[in-house]
C-alpha cells in the first residue's frame, strides 16, 4: 500500500493526527478518557474509551484516565472502582494510577485568581434564574449583570469570602466576563465557579466552591498536556470557550475536536436514565444482563474483544446516527464462534425411551468440542436407554420428509455423536401433549463406524436421562420495544420491554457441564450462546444466553 491509500483508510482524527506529527504541530499523542463517576460505564462510552486508548496505542503515545469529579453531589467512590474494574477488564493500560480533576482543584482555583486579576472574571449576585434571564436568547443581545462592573479588589475578596465557606449557597458565583450579545450562548459570560457545601468523595469538606464543567475540562487537559481532546458532538459550542481559558489563562494549547456520539437501536446510553432503571426496579442493577453497562455486557456474556471490534466497525464519524444493534449481537456471534466449546443442552426436554438398548448399559460417544478448532479436542457422552431431546424436535403429524427433518411417527434421525433411531410409538397425556417417544436405535450406526449405507438427513442434539445436569438459564430479549429512543416524545420507561427477561428452569444439561464454573462459556448447539451466572449455587447452574445463534446482521 502506498502512503496516499494508507492515509484514505485512516479516520479523519488519525488523518489529522498524522498530519500534525508530520508537520510537527504536535510531537506525541496524549490522550485521555474523562468519565464523570456518577454512574456505571456504558456501551457510548466503550467507543470513546477504545478510540482514546486505541490512539495512544497506534502511535505510541498515552491516554490518561481522568475521572471528571467536579460534581459531588452526584458522584461516588462506588462508580469510581467500577470504572477502574471495566477499564481493566476491556484490557487497557492508564499508567500506575488514575487521575482526577480534583486533584487540580488548587491549580483551577489559581486559574480563577488569575481571570479575575485580567478583570476576565466578576463574582454575581444575581440568583440563578435571573442569571439565565439576562443571558437572553441567541438572537437577542444579552442583558450585563449590574455586578459586571465590580471592582477586580471587590472580586478578589468576595471570591475569597465565597471559598471561606461565609456565602449560602446559590448567593454568588463566579463568572468569565467574555461577551453578552454573542451569538454562542456558552460565550455570554458563563459560570465558572458554584458554592456547593457538599462534602466530595475525595477531597472532603476542603472545599466548598466547585469549577463547572468548562472551567475544569480543558484546563484539566491542559494541565495533563492532552495534545487531542476529544469529545462528542454536544461540544462543539462550547470549544470557542475551551480555546478561549486557554488563551485567557496562557496555558498548554490543548485542543477539542469532536466526534458522533454512539446511539444504539433498542438502547439507552445515558447515565442517568440507566441510574433510574436501577433506581426504580426495572433492572436488577447496573449489571444486569440487559443492561448496556459494561458491567452488564460482560455479565451477559461479552467478551472485550468482541466490544472492540464493534467499535472498530462502527468507526468515527463526524455526524451523528443510530448504529443497528445487531452489528453489537454479530461481533460477540463472531468472536465466541471461534472460542466456545459445543455442548448440548435441552431447553424443552421430551423423553425418549431407545426400548431395543439394554437397561444399564452406557456407551461412552465421543464428541468434538470445536469443528473450528481442533486443539479444543473431544469429550464423551454418555449415552444410555433413556434420553432427552427437544420437545420442538418431534412432530406427531409431520410434513413430508423433504420438509421435516426430524422426528415423527416412523421416521428416522441421527443421535449425534451417537446412533440412528427409527420413532416407533409416542405417548400422550389427556391433554393431548406428547410426553414420551419410543424409538429403535440401529447398532450398525455407530457414528465415524456405520457400516449400514443408511443416509438421514436430521441430526439430533440429545442427553442422558440418567446423566444429565439440570439448570436455570435466564434468556434475555432486548430491554426496549422502540429501535430509536433518541426521537420520542414521552417518558422512555413507556417503551421498556415488559418480556426482556424469560427464565427457564426445566433445563437439561450434557453431563460435562456439571463442573463449569462462573464466567465460563459455551455454545449450546442449535441453542445460542451461554455463560454461567454468578448467581450459581452448590447444585444450581445458572446460565445466561448470550445471544441466539442466527445472525441478522447484513454485510
Ligand atoms: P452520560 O450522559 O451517559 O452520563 P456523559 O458524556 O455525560 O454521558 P461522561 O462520563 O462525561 O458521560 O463521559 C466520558 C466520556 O465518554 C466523554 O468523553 C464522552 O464524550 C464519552 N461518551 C459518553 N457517551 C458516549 C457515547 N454515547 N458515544 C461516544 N462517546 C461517549
Ligand atoms: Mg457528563
Amino acid at each position: 500500500m502506498s502512503e496516499n491509500e494508507n492515509r484514505e483508510s485512516l479516520n479523519f482524527i488519525e488523518q489529522m493526527i498524522e498530519e500534525d506529527l508530520e508537520s510537527g504541530k504536535n510531537s506525541m499523542v496524549q490522550t485521555r478518557f474523562p468519565p464523570e463517576p456518577n454512574g456505571y460505564l456504558h456501551i457510548g462510552h466503550a467507543k470513546s474509551i477504545v478510540l482514546n486508548f486505541g490512539l495512544a496505542e497506534k502511535y505510541n503515545g498515552k491516554c490518561n484516565l481522568r475521572f471528571d469529579d467536579t460534581n459531588p453531589a452526584k458522584e461516588s467512590t462506588e462508580y469510581v472502582d467500577a470504572i477502574i474494574e471495566d477499564i481493566k477488564w476491556l484490557g487497557y493500560e492508564y499508567g500506575d494510577e488514575p487521575l482526577f480533576t480534583s486533584d487540580y482543584f488548587e491549580t483551577l482555583y489559581q486559574y480563577a485568581l488569575k481571570l479575575i486579576q485580567k478583570g476576565k472574571a466578576y463574582i454575581d449576585d444575581q440568583s440563578a434564574e435571573e442569571i439565565s434571564a439576562g443571558k437572553t436568547n441567541p438572537s437577542t443581545p444579552g442583558i450585563p449583570s449590574p455586578f459586571r462592573t465590580r471592582s477586580i479588589e471587590e472580586n478578589l475578596a468576595l471570591f475569597e469570602e465565597m471559598k471561606s465557606g461565609n456565602c449560602e449557597e446559590g448567593s454568588r458565583v463566579l463568572r468569565a466576563k467574555i461577551d453578552m450579545d454573542s451569538p454562542n450562548m456558552h460565550m455570554r459570560d458563563p459560570i465558572i465557579y458554584r458554592i456547593k457545601k457538599v462534602d466530595h468523595h475525595r477531597t472532603g469538606d476542603k472545599w466548598c466552591i466547585y469549577p463547572n464543567y468548562d472551567f475544569a475540562h480543558g484546563q484539566s487537559d491542559s494541565i495533563e498536556h492532552v495534545t487531542y481532546s476529544l469529545c462528542t458532538l454536544e461540544f462543539r459550542d462550547h470549544k470557542p470557550l475551551y480555546d478561549w481559558f486557554i488563551k485567557e489563562l496562557e496555558i498548554f494549547p490543548s485542543e477539542q475536536t469532536e466526534f458522533a456520539r454512539l446511539n444504539l437501536g433498542y438502547t439507552i446510553v445515558s447515565k442517568r436514565k440507566l441510574l433510574q432503571l436501577v433506581e426504580e426496579g426495572k433492572v436488577t442493577g447496573w449489571d444486569d444482563p440487559r443492561m448496556p453497562t459494561i458491567s452488564g455486557l460482560r455479565r451477559r456474556g461479552y467478551t472485550p474483544n468482541s466490544i472492540k471490534n464493534f467499535a472498530h466497525k462502527i468507526g468515527v464519524a463526524r455526524r451523528d446516527g443510530i448504529t443497528d444493534i445487531a452489528l453489537l449481537e454479530h461481533s460477540i456471534r463472531e468472536d465466541l464462534n471461534k472460542t466456545a466449546n459445543r455442548v448440548f443442552g435441552i431447553l424443552d426436554p421430551l423423553k425418549v425411551v431407545i426400548t431395543n438398548w439394554p437397561e444399564d448399559k452406557v456407551e461412552m460417544m465421543p464428541a468434538v468440542n470445536n469443528p473450528g478448532d481442533e486443539t479444543a479436542g473431544t469429550r464423551e457422552m454418555p449415552l444410555t436407554r433413556e434420553i432427552y431431546i427437544e420437545q420442538g424436535d418431534f412432530l406427531e403429524n409431520p410434513p413430508s420428509p423433504k420438509k421435516w427433518y426430524r422426528l415423527g411417527p416412523d421416521r428416522e434421525v441421527r443421535l449425534k455423536y451417537g446412533y440412528i433411531v427409527k420413532c416407533v410409538d409416542f405417548v400422550k397425556d389427556a391433554d393431548g401433549n406428547i410426553t414420551e417417544l419410543h424409538c429403535e436405535y440401529d447398532p450398525e450406526t455407530r457414528s465415524g463406524h456405520d457400516t449400514s449405507g443408511k443416509k438421514v438427513k436430521g441430526t439430533l442434539g440429545w442427553v442422558s436421562a440418567d446423566h444429565a445436569v439440570s439448570a436455570e438459564i435466564r434468556q434475555y430479549d432486548r430491554l426496549f420495544k422502540t429501535e430509536n429512543l433518541n426521537t420520542i416524545e414521552d417518558d422512555f420507561l413507556n417503551h421498556l420491554n415488559p418480556d426482556s427477561l424469560t427464565v427457564n428452569k426445566s433445563v437439561l444439561l450434557e453431563p460435562s457441564l456439571a463442573s463449569a464454573q462462573v464466567g465460563d462459556q459455551f455454545q449450546f448447539e442449535r441453542q445460542g450462546y451461554f455463560i454461567v451466572d454468578g448467581d450459581t449455587t452448590e447444585g444450581n447452574l445458572v446460565f445466561n444466553r448470550t445471544v441466539t445463534l442466527r445472525d441478522n446482521w447484513k454485510k
